[in-house]
């Protein structure tokens, strides 16, 4: 029996061997725990972690680590989903500055690019991420003015297009949406588009439904014809049958301030009827655009009309010239100032403004982004009001510089309309900028906190989260969006990018 001891010994110290080689290594899994979890679908924040294992999700509740597993201690912030810019106009920089800070500083993880008629095709964005490793995942829609120039030329889009050129846009968009394109995007308040029937539209609005695609559009008017711009993306929904959303949307025509309930009722009114029509927005009273969309009538040299865009479509005192190709000391300043350095009024110095920037065109015609104005036009009950509308969803209509939304959008919402004004709550907000529009969007396994969904995610502390970005410093990084995940890679900590790049690009499923 002497041996008897060593060899139990034995078995018990092989058995113990067997053991620690049998327990899993989870090196390749990460654990953000100690989190109050917002999944992105509306309901409330539940206490817990989420386990990230490669691109995934693979588990979210009550965990614990496992041996090996990399630990992150969320201190009691809020998980939430990565948010989804259903408008963006980032991409351009991205080249540039693949870490995207733009938008992760805000919580953003997937842009929505494509818009306001202008769009890359699908082929040269799957070549780009071929070739440039970014930090955000992209989705694009196919630009209907990009179709009109192709086919009809730069030069010649002042009219509607002919059947055989609708035709030959057709064969253009038809192969975009088979390459993933989510759909079918329009700019039509802007000259490329302005002067396209709503035929012209629907035939291509049409294809893109049989596709299932869906429909995205800057209205026709923002101002003065704003009702019937509603109502052709109304009809344009309702001759389809697909999904439309309404790019920013609000009110700049001064007399119809405070009409942001009316027009909801109208909205509302039109999805009772079955037109799936829904909206995103961004969180500002002013917009940033060319000067000549302050001409409805597309007549720049119109005195009459000169007047009607400073008494009613925007405000020359508050609105500011970000850019000026032609005389850069001008930007920066407002078009009442600049009024009185010209010795002009403001309604003569828009005209002229407008007219430098033509003739600044014609002697560099390959130059882009001549100028831009910072429109204050918007009353902010309006912008409060759609905001609220449950079908509406946040977005940014930034770019990388510009217009402060471009950097503060989504931290806007969630510092002046969550905390300090409670228009909305948290897990509103949250689920109008995650699980809302990627269900709007028709983004599979994006905008929730789920097992098998793409682990983009947000840690953010709903206590300090704010915008900084102003017009004077466009690019001022917000606060509370402590780290940031895309597809299972931390992109974004403390306010740096981490300089990870793992986005990737979204076709339409
Ligand atoms: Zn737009």
């Amino acid at each position: 029996m002497k041996n008897r001891i060593p060899l139990i010994l034995f078995l018990i110290a092989i058995s113990f061997q067997v053991q620690l080689n049998s327990q899993p290594k989870h090196s390749q899994t990460t654990l953000i725990q100690n989190v109050w979890i917002l999944d992105g679908t509306g309901s409330s924040a539940k206490k817990g972690a989420v386990r990230i294992k490669g691109n995934s999700i693979v588990a979210i509740g009550n965990l614990t680590p496992l041996l090996g597993e990399s630990v992150i201690d969320g201190k009691n912030r809020y998980l939430t989903p990565g948010f989804i810019d259903s408008h963006s106009h980032h991409f351009g920089s991205l080249k540039k500055e693949p870490s995207g800070i733009a938008m992760t500083n805000q919580g953003i993880t997937t842009i929505i690019i494509g818009q306001d008629g202008d769009s890359y095709e699908m082929d040269s964005l799957i070549h780009f991420f071929k070739q440039y490793p970014i930090a955000v995942n992209v989705a694009s829609y196919t630009g209907h003015s990009s179709l009109r120039e192709k086919i009809m030329g730069e030069k010649n889009l002042f009219r509607n297009a002919t059947v055989a050129e609708v035709d030959q846009m057709k064969m253009l968009l038809e192969e975009d949406l088979k390459k993933g394109s989510l759909g079918l995007s329009t700019g039509l308040e802007y000259e490329a588009a302005f002067y396209s029937s709503k035929e012209e539209v629907v035939a291509l609005a049409q294809l893109t439904a049989k596709y299932k695609g869906r429909y995205i559009s800057h209205i026709r008017s923002e101002d003065i014809k704003l009702n019937d711009a509603i109502q052709e993306i109304i009809d344009i929904g309702k001759i389809t049958g697909m999904p439309v959303k309404l790019s920013h949307i609000k009110i700049a025509n001064k007399d119809d301030w405070g009409n942001a309930p009316l027009i909801v009722d109208q909205l509302n009114a039109a999805r009772a009827k079955g037109v799936d029509i829904t909206a995103d927005v961004y969180p500002y009273n002013f917009w940033n655009s060319t000067l000549r969309v302050l001409f409805p009538d597309r007549d720049y040299t119109n005195k009459k009309s000169a007047e009607l865009a400073v008494n009613k479509l925007f405000d020359p005192n508050e609105s500011v010239l970000v850019r000026f190709a032609p005389q850069p000391s001008y930007a920066g300043k407002t078009i009442a100032a600049i009024a009185k350095e010209r010795k002009e009024s403001t309604a003569e110095t828009l005209m002229q403004l407008i007219q430098i920037a033509a003739d600044f065109k014609t002697a560099n015609p390959t130059a882009g982004g001549i100028e831009a104005l910072a429109g204050k036009s918007m009353k902010d009950s309006d912008v409060s009001k759609f905001i609220q509308w449950e079908h509406a969803n946040i977005c940014s209509d930034g770019a990388a510089g510009g217009h402060p939304r471009g950097y503060g959008a989504f931290t806007r919402v969630l510092g002046k309309y969550v905390r300090e004004q409670q228009l909305l709550s948290l897990t509103e907000a949250i689920h109008k900028m995650t699980g809302l529009t990627a269900q709007q969007l028709g983004i599979k396994k994006r905008g929730k906190i789920a097992v098998g969904y793409f682990a983009d995610l947000v840690l953010l502390d709903p206590s300090t989260v704010n915008d900084l970005a102003t017009i004077e410093n466009g690019k001022a990084l917000s606060t509370g969006i402590e780290q940031v995940w895309v597809n299972g890679k931390m992109v974004y900590n403390m306010q740096k990018a981490t300089g990870e790049l793992p986005g990737s690009l979204i076709k339409r499923n």
